[in-house]
């Protein structure tokens, strides 16, 4: 019997209602024949209000607490739902991540999967049950408990289908695939029927949230097809799979962005690359993550480097820089009002002008952009944080990427 791997997100699991309708779509794959692991997030927006409740009660809470207190979240959704699926006459078992043999490293709050140790939830299959797992956590080898990042349950899915050779990976959420942009932004927006696994991980990365990046990557990887469809309808939704295109014409796929991020500039820095390396290895060795690396006037013996971190890495990240500079004289200076745009295509790299269109589209907007930053198949911008809705609409509109086209 084929198994089928059915992620549900925080928002399909709000409430009990939404509980008990999961638990009959559950059900329903079952009676159509499938062994069935179920991969849960936790209720609406309870990792946000524990988070909230870490902070009230430390400025910097430890990550292995933090991990401890997240994990909560998705327990109590693994209960419920067995407990509606149950009182539907379905036999179920809930696990904890531990318990469904997902593995990680240690790096607390944003740990990776090592290995999905799929014995347990083979056993479980095997007694006819649904096996409901917890996604977003795992465990260490020292039987520490770990969560995988914001999203995180998107990549524990699509690592629990790929380690039981499941024959799909559904990921039910609010919305009924993956659009053109954001359609919260972008009403008019369009649905994609397909995504190759390459731009999906550029969209992902660059701020479009409907899939955690590292879902994506891991999916990649072990040739897993991901099926992005919606909680509340039948209705198919976006495949993510390997497009093999021989010559692809549309040059722009998608519009992604991001707010979660701040700008560092360091003003006035010697341009000899023992300082760039000395900066950004402090930076790595406290695992901070840097983007949009700029560096202007490298003719002068001085030059100004401007790179973006998250905000939640900020604080971090300008300590370390602090350190780093000991007794030189340069200057660091951040602006937290600002945003990633970007326009992100497996065409791009062979159709000419995709970033002068954007910049038109920009200019036409009088958006001011920052920094840029480009790929093969993505151009970024880095714009003022009270512009960027405007901008991502200005770029959609640009490239004629609306529903109505
Ligand atoms: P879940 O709780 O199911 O994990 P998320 O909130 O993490 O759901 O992701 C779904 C949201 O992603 C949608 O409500 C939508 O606003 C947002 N989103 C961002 N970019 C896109 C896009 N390109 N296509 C579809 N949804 C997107
Ligand atoms: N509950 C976690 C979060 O809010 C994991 C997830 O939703 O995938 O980030
Ligand atoms: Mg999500």
């Amino acid at each position: 019997m084929a198994i089928i791997v059915q992620k549900f997100g925080g928002s399909s699991l709000a409430d009990t209602a939404k509980v008990m309708a999961v638990a009959r779509r559950v059900v329903r794959t079952v009676q159509e024949g499938h062994e069935v692991v179920v991969v849960v997030s936790a209720q609406g927006k309870t990792t946000d209000e524990l988070i909230e409740q870490a902070h009230a009660v430390s400025p910097n809470p430890p990550k292995r607490e933090l991990d401890m207190l997240l994990a909560t979240g998705e327990q109590v959704s693994i209960a419920l739902l067995a407990m509606a699926i149950d009182a539907l006459g379905q036999r179920v078992i809930s696990l904890t991540g531990a318990q469904g043999g997902i593995m990680t490293d240690t790096q607390h709050t944003k740990a990776r999967i090592r290995l999905v140790d799929g014995m347990r939830i083979r056993t479980e299959l095997a007694k006819g049950q649904v096996v409901i797992v917890a996604g977003f956590q795992g465990m260490t080898s020292t039987n520490d408990i770990t969560t995988l990042g914001r999203g995180g349950s998107d990549t524990t899915a699509v690592a629990v289908a790929a380690a039981l050779g499941a024959s799909a990976c559904e990921i039910f959420t609010d919305v009924d695939g993956v659009y053109s942009a954001d359609p919260r932004l972008v009403p008019d927006a369009r649905k994609l029927e397909q995504v190759d696994y390459g731009e999906m991980l550029e969209l992902a990365s660059l701020g479009a949230m409907i899939l955690q990046p590292r879902a994506v990557e891991v999916a990649a990887i072990y040739g897993v097809p991901i099926h992005v469809r919606s909680s509340f309808s039948n209705d198919l939704g976006t495949m993510i799979r390997e497009v093999k295109e021989v010559e692809k014409e549309i040059s722009v796929t998608g519009v992604a962005s991001d707010e979660n991020c701040a700008k560092i500039t360091l003003v006035g820095i010697p341009t000899d690359v023992s300082v760039l390396y000395n900066v950004f290895a402090s930076l790595a060795l406290e695992g901070v993550n840097v983007d949009m690396i700029v560096q202007a006037g490298t003719a002068t013996p001085t030059a100004d480097l401007t790179f973006t971190v998250t905000r939640e890495e900020l604080d971090t990240a300008l300590t370390v820089i602090g350190k780093a500079r000991g007794e030189q004289t340069w200057d660091i200076v951040c602006d937290e009002n600002v945003a990633k745009v970007s326009i992100v295509g497996a065409g791009m790299m062979t159709n000419p002008g995709v970033a002068a269109k954007m910049f038109e589209a920009l200019n036409e907007e009088n958006v001011p952009v920052f920094v840029v930053s480009t790929s093969e198949i993505k151009v970024s911008c880095l714009v003022p944080r009270s512009r960027y809705q405007e901008a991502v609409r200005a770029c959609h509109k640009k490239f004629e990427l609306s529903s109505a086209n």
